[in-house]
């Protein structure tokens, strides 16, 4: 199985051929009236072809603006990439390709499925002619081979009697048929990478769970890759291979699922799995991160996340910490903490016994101390 957080290749030379994305140092800046908001610093990851990652992170940590970013659907200004920044595509650094070249990668070899199929389906156009437009324009085929194409799509999706779905407008479809159609419309063209941004935050919680199901079984069937970016991590759980964990427009950790989900390193790793709410902890105190994601305008001057940090000492608020490997893994794991350097040691053995008594007490095997 291909690893998908390889090691990374030099700036200016594509990856190794199994790596079907490769982000390399990722800044997407905004320049507004107030200032310039730094939405994505510095982040790099990679994803092989067929496998999953998610990006987890709280609204305003860059999640949703690194996959813009890698589709390009940003306005340039006021957004602004750093020139480091590289994504290399099945091959090709797609960052500095000709918007024309890129209109044809995207939609066809990359897909995106939206958080609100409502806005990204056309109201005035029937779901058979949207789906059929992006068939005809990425594959050429005759008129009646997309509407074959459309018609397959919507039953690949599960959507009942496709033939006569097609001659539906978006709006007399409930949620979750339009997000089924948003799924169908990514999938017609079969493309290498689908970057699903929240695709199921807009639905009710039973239909939120057949979505899901139903992009893991495309997913695994079709054997594209699946970048999915989500609040959730339960989500997460359920669905990838790889995770990385952003805060304030950069990675704080990542790894396996299982590392992340199981051994977290970073403190607000830690913070959001004790969140999470249990059935044991039904009625009891719910955990929490304290305090808020910092203003872009006033991002704290060394660790990012060190006002809202239940560990943080001087060092979090002098020394920037970086992104690098984790004490005692033995896997590819990274960690952004001070904790994880030597001077840490102690205060992370602290730390992480505190986090094992948390996710204890949430799986109703210890009392609450509060
Ligand atoms: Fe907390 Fe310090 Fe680690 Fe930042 S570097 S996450 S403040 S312990």
């Amino acid at each position: 199985m291909t690893e998908t957080l390889s090691a990374p290749a030099p700036p200016g030379t594509p990856p190794a051929r199994e790596t079907l994305l490769d982000v390399r140092d990722m800044r997407t800046h905004f320049k507004v009236l107030d200032g310039v908001v730094p939405a994505v610093d510095g982040v790099s990851f990679s994803l092989g072809r067929g496998q999953t990652l998610g990006i987890v992170g709280e609204s305003g940590s860059g999640k949703s603006v690194t996959a813009l970013t890698i589709m390009r659907l940003l306005d340039i200004p006021p957004a602004v990439i750093g020139a480091e920044s590289e994504v290399w595509f099945d091959g090709r650094e797609i960052l500095r390709m000709p918007l024309d070249s890129m209109r044809k990668i995207r939609g066809k070899d990359m897909a995106m499925i939206f958080q609100e199929p409502l806005t990204s389906l056309n109201p005035v156009f029937t779901i058979g002619e949207q789906i059929a437009e992006q068939v005809r324009l990425h594959l050429k085929v005759s008129k009646r081979e997309a509407r074959d194409r459309s018609i397959e799509s919507l039953r690949d999706v599960g959507i009942p009697s496709p033939e006569s779905r097609i001659k539906q407008y978006p709006h007399e479809m409930s949620g979750g048929m339009r997000q089924r159609v948003m799924i169908a419309m990514a999938l017609s063209c079969e493309p290498k990478l689908l970057i699903a941004d929240e695709p199921t935050t807009a639905l009710d919680v039973t239909i939120q769970a057949q979505i899901l199901e139903l992009l893991k079984v495309i997913q695994q069937r079709t054997g594209s890759a699946l970048l999915l970016i989500t609040h959730d991590l339960g989500v997460v759980a359920e669905m990838v291979d790889h995770v990385v964990v952003m805060y304030a427009g950069q990675i704080v950790e990542q790894g396996t699922v299982n590392d992340v989900m199981l051994e977290p390193r970073a403190p607000y790793t830690m913070g959001l799995l004790e969140s999470i709410p249990t059935a044991e902890k039904r009625g009891g105190r719910l955990s929490v991160i304290k305090g808020v994601v910092p203003s872009p305008f006033h991002l704290p001057p060394a660790c990012r996340f060190e006002p809202r940090c239940p560990y943080a000492w001087e060092l979090c608020r002098e020394v920037a910490p970086d992104l690098s490997g984790v004490a005692g893994s033995t896997t590819d794991q990274l960690a952004r903490c001070h904790l994880h350097g030597k001077v840490g040691e102690s205060r992370r053995v602290a730390a992480l016994d505190h986090h094992a008594d948390a996710m204890r007490v949430g799986r109703g095997l210890k009392e609450d101390p509060a």
